[in-house]
């Protein structure tokens, strides 16, 4: 049963992340802020105009470099402290005003980019010479060249930089502050809902009439705020379209690929094979889910049920941290030590409050450690979630501890590798301990209905979307709810088929996603577990020498393209092979799951 929602100041301290290794108060952070805006200026003054040679050009990027590096801490503090309650209004406020700040700084220094790129590029070259460290920083800036715009229009642009990030924070303060969603009743009985209980349970609920009602509820919600979420995602693609054609692009698509390293192969690729190859197996899975739990037809809003639902074993927090050192004790010690800092510092906000941002995250400012953000519902496949972000927790804090700033970010394309690759481990840790068919059932289900359902179904049907939204941006159209709901619904019974009824409130979907603010963001997530699935497997079946490699690549942080990454852990990304296999991979559990559920229904 679930209580009603607490408000942030109700919620126990020690189920929220401790903010103040960041900023240990309101006056250390005021006088940081002060701090980073005077140093802004004082490099300003030092370098514009004096870039004229590669000494200066690796001394300005390394004092770019420590400058960026002090406003981490200020920047993640600001964010992290909305993201746990978007209600708040000092937050808010803090956060508008931080907004203005980064875009004063960020308007001041962009003469760096700017004055290098003016620069020959045999003078780029010959800083490589004298600083190897910033390689691959130095040799993006090279393939910038072509899109680079005159300093002057740089400047107003980077001054412009807060502007270009609201509809971001429209969409945001719209879903989380203003969206009120009311109980709703089945029978005589009222239940409350919010954007959280809604994805955290009721999406999963197994009473049918429940479910269902829940959906309608919150569709309906969804639907009274679909044209300003529309207005506003189409300031946001067309903002993203302008840029794109100032600057010079192909289209859209190739300007928000260009920061990932990525190709539209790779790009195409994942979306294509997956929507022909994959939902076959996934209609499977939705017929099994059909089948157990009796249901005449199979809607989307019955697509989360789980498959055993009276078998959904519930978990502690501190149970949780057993499972996380067991299943990745394979990666070795100072991964297990950072597992117990995370739950022991305080790293992690488990708590369920008004205003909190939904799902769950990894924050991980650089010369810090990671923050998570996730909603505990005390279910086992929390355990998953957790796993997930923890994954992040330790790409990051390898690669910050092997790079420096500039150095330690990896393309988009990689970054949910490393997260999944510790949900395969889990998933693996718990098969290879357990005979119970109905346990491994579980996890086997779990895998299929969290792990493949999120990253190969929900995100990259949500991709698939976001596709032909761009295709209608690149041709010089706009879109409206009616085109948006319209373009979700037919990707949604492309996949599905005759097999899942599309109802009423599911064409909605698209307005539930904050990362189609993030760019090319959705696919990523399916190429990331494409590589974890195959290194996984090499892990299972070569055991040291394979997690050695792995680690080498969280190593890289961003000094290797996504393809190179892949090369390192023994994947080649530039074919088909890598993602098939993933895909008959997730098939081969879906027959698991066919006969383990025979097999359990005999012994009945
Ligand atoms: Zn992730």
């Amino acid at each position: 049963m679930i209580d009603n929602v607490l408000k942030r100041q109700d919620v126990p301290v020690a189920e929220t992340w401790d903010l103040s290794d960041l900023v240990p108060n309101e006056e250390a952070y005021n006088a940081g802020v002060k701090k980073i805006v005077e140093d802004a200026k004082n490099f300003n003054n030092k370098y514009q105009g004096h870039i004229t040679d590669a000494k200066q050009i690796v001394n300005v990027i390394s004092d770019y470099e420590a400058l960026a590096e002090s406003i981490i801490p200020l920047g993640s503090f600001v964010e992290l402290d909305l993201e746990v309650d978007q209600t708040n209004d000092a937050a808010q406020i803090r956060t508008s005003k931080f907004g203005t700040i980064s875009s004063q700084i960020a308007s001041l220094v962009s003469f760096v980019h700017s004055e290098i790129l003016e620069l020959p590029t045999e003078l780029l070259e010959e800083a490589i010479k004298l600083a190897p460290n910033y390689t691959h920083y130095i040799n993006r800036l090279i393939d910038k060249k072509a899109y680079q715009l005159h300093p002057e229009v740089e400047k107003t642009l980077a001054a412009l930089g807060s502007t270009f990030d609201a509809a971001y924070g429209l969409y945001n303060t719209a879903k989380l502050v203003d969206m009120k969603f009311e109980n709703f009743t089945v029978g005589d009985q009222s239940y409350p809902l919010s954007y959280n209980l809604f994805e955290g349970d009721w999406e999963l609920e197994s009473d049918t009439d429940v479910r269902r009602q829940a959906f309608k509820a919150f569709s309906e919600k969804l639907a009274d705020y679909q044209h300003t979420t529309a207005k506003t995602y189409n300031t946001h693609v067309q903002t993203e379209k302008t840029i794109a054609d100032l600057r010079g692009y192909d289209s859209v698509t190739d300007y928000l690929l260009f920061d990932q390293e990525v190709d539209r192969d790779l790009y195409n690729r994942q979306i294509d094979v997956i929507m022909k190859e994959l939902a076959p197996h996934m209609r499977r899975y939705a017929k099994l889910l059909q089948k157990e739990h009796g249901l005449e037809k199979m809607t989307f809003a019955d697509l989360k049920i789980s498959l055993d639902p009276n078998y959904e074993p519930s978990i502690t927090i501190e149970e949780s941290r057993d499972y996380m050192k067991k299943a990745l004790a394979v990666m070795g010690e100072d991964y297990l030590e950072m597992i117990d800092r995370a739950f022991e510092d305080r790293w992690i906000d488990f708590a369920n409050n008004e205003g909190k941002s939904t799902g769950a995250f990894c924050a991980s400012p650089y010369g810090s450690h990671s923050y998570i953000l996730i909603s505990w519902t005390q279910r086992m496949n929390e355990v998953f979630v957790l796993a997930h972000e923890l994954g992040h927790a330790g790409h990051f804090r390898n690669a910050h501890k092997n790079q420096s700033l500039f150095n330690s970010e990896s393309s988009t394309y990689f970054v949910e590798s490393p997260s999944t690759m510790n949900e395969m481990l889990i998933a693996n840790y718990l098969l290879n301990n357990s005979d119970d068919p109905r346990f491994k059932r579980w996890v086997i289900a779990t895998i299929i209905a969290r792990t493949y359902y999120h990253n190969f179904v929900t995100h990259l049907l949500e991709a698939a979307y976001q596709r032909k939204v761009y295709e209608l941006v690149d041709a010089g159209e706009s879109v409206n709810a009616t085109i948006l709901n319209n373009l979700k619904r037919s990707v949604l019974e492309e996949f599905w088929g005759e097999d899942v009824e599309i109802n009423k409130g599911a064409e909605l979907t698209w307005m539930r996603q904050p990362h189609y603010y993030m760019g090319l963001y959705p696919y990523t997530y399916s190429a990331g577990l494409t590589i974890s699935t195959q290194v996984s497997h090499r892990i299972l079946h070569e055991g040291q020498p394979a997690v050695d490699d792995w680690i080498k690549v969280l190593q890289a942080g961003g000094t290797k393209t996504p393809v190179e990454l892949a090369q390192m852990a023994g994947v080649n990304i530039t074919t088909d092979k890598p993602l098939q296999d993933t895909i008959a991979f997730i098939g081969s559990l879906i027959d698991q799951l066919e006969a383990l559920t025979e097999e359990i229904h005999q012994v009945k």
